[in-house]
């Protein structure tokens, strides 16, 4: 079954603060039907960021192999064959990059709301992401041009890539108190069954 209350984890980079995108992005989530359940503005510490990403145990192999395998494929040579090696200058590089200035923590609720934010935000380099999506839409960083220049990709936002993973994510920003169980009225619409609920 299909759970219409499935949360994930969205951080709006400081880089999209600076670029005065708040707005733009948390309208995109507001109008697919998803449901905002918490959100907080702050600078985060560096530790803070460090342990956003490490998270979950094996995210510096992923990263480090995905980094591997996109130099690879421009048919460059990685500074380092070994995944844990060259994955930590990527976190290095993200300490720096999210603790640099504010951000937003937010919490998105509805059904398939991992799957639906990610298919919004789009693919991680944003000179590949969709036309469409966040990534593709509104910035035009290359790993070509954030590896060259020793620092990570400004891609804006940050969305949990499966249920396991916003789970840990959403218990790191915050905390239970925080997350807001309410009703909207467009729930009907979105849930509902019968649609009885429309005329008198
Ligand atoms: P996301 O879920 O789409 O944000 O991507 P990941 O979870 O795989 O990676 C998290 C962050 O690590 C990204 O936002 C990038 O800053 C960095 N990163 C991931 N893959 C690569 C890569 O292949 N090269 C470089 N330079 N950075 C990467
Ligand atoms: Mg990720």
């Amino acid at each position: 079954m299909v759970n219409k209350s499935e949360k994930t984890l969205v951080l709006i980079k400081p880089d999209a603060v600076q670029r005065t995108l708040i707005g733009e992005i948390i309208q995109r989530f507001e109008r697919i039907g998803l449901k905002l359940a918490a959100m907080k503005m702050t600078v985060a510490s560096g530790d803070h960021i460090e342990k956003h990403y490490t998270l979950d145990p094996e995210w510096r192999r992923k990263v480090g192999e995905k980094t591997i395998k996109n130099y690879k494929e421009k048919g460059q040579n990685p500074p380092s064959e070994d995944p844990i090696e060259i994955s930590q200058p990527v976190l290095e590089g993200l300490v720096k990059f999210m603790s640099a200035g504010p951000l937003i923590a937010m919490v998105w609720e509805g059904a398939h709301a991992v799957k639906i934010v990610r298919k919004l935000v789009g693919g991680t380099e944003p000179l590949a992401s969709d036309v469409g999506t966040i990534r593709g839409d509104y910035v035009l960083d290359s790993y070509e041009m954030s590896d060259t220049d020793g620092r990570a990709i400004r891609n804006l936002v940050h969305a949990s890539g499966s249920s396991e993973e916003a789970e840990m994510e959403i218990n790191h920003w915050f905390s239970q108190n925080e997350i807001i169980s309410y009703r909207l009225v467009q729930d009907e619409i979105l849930y509902d069954v019968n649609l009885d609920g429309i005329l008198d």
